[in-house]
């Protein structure tokens, strides 16, 4: 088994630019995200942050500009093949399933012993806290449950890279406050490094180490959230990040 607490990976955006037809979707991004780091994107519906995202995980192709992890560009290698785990806001669990199988799915695809299979699996409801759920169903487990399954299911393989859509916004306030923690805690243990899309700055603001402020398809400003509450540098990020959703 991997080392847990292995670093993760780099990923660095320069001069990016992606448009659907003749709309501008991403202009003009540069970010550098380092190795091990928890980015949140944080901007309005809209503004580009699950395209942007894509991009990293190479679901997307950017129309000029390089996307590189850990130096190399991403797109020699197809999405199925690099070392990232992915969240959706919506978990997108297969329902026939059981809790153990939908976690397995992505180690399907790497040569592993059904033992080794079964260790890590264990390993991943250990440490979303559900243990003894594994012969269950995704429609007998709580929203909060079957979004807690879908981290399992991406930190499974240890990624370097941990991507995440909204994953807490279909949960309640009180899920959401607790999910935040566990998300945090699990970016410590797991190493990985992740790229967190949300567009509830209070959230943005507790679980980042730095937050790239995203507007109509360009990163406003990037900083720590100390800074981008000190010193706005748009009036954008200002009332923005003073808005309460
Ligand atoms: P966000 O995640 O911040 O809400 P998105 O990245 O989903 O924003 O979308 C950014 C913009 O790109 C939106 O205006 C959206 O309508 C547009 N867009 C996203 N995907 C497509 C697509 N496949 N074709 C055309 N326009 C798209
Ligand atoms: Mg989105």
């Amino acid at each position: 088994m991997q080392d847990l607490a292995q670093r993760g990976a780099s990923i660095d955006l320069d001069g990016v630019h992606l448009s659907y037809g003749d709309t501008a979707v991403l202009r003009d991004i540069d970010l550098r995200i380092k190795g091990g780091e928890f980015m949140t994107l944080l901007g309005p519906s809209g503004s580009g942050k699950s395209t942007l995202l894509n991009l990293m995980g190479g679901f997307a192709r950017a129309n000029a500009g390089e996307v590189r992890v850990n130096g190399a560009q991403i797109d020699h290698l197809p999405p199925n093949r690099r070392d990232m785990g992915m969240v959706y806001q919506n978990y997108a669990l297969f329902p026939h399933m059981t809790i153990a199988d939908n976690i397995a799915y992505p180690l399907k695809r790497r040569k592993m012993s059904k033992s080794d299979r079964a260790a890590l699996v264990r390993a991943a409801l250990a440490m979303v806290d559900l243990h003894g759920f594994a012969d269950r169903r995704p429609s007998q487990l709580s929203g909060g449950q079957q979004q807690r399954v879908a981290v399992a299911r991406a930190i499974v393989f240890r990624p370097q890279i941990l991507l995440m859509d909204e994953p807490l916004g279909a949960l309640d306030k009180r899920l959401r406050d607790e999910m935040q923690s566990e998300l945090r805690q699990l970016h410590e243990e797991v190493g990985s490094t992740v790229v967190f899309v949300t567009h509830d700055q209070e959230e943005a603001m507790v679980m980042s180490d730095r937050i790239a402020v995203m507007n109509g398809g360009r990163v406003e400003q990037v900083g720590t959230p100390h800074e981008l509450y000190s010193r706005p540098r748009t009036t954008f990020v200002a009332t923005f990040l003073g808005e309460s959703t």
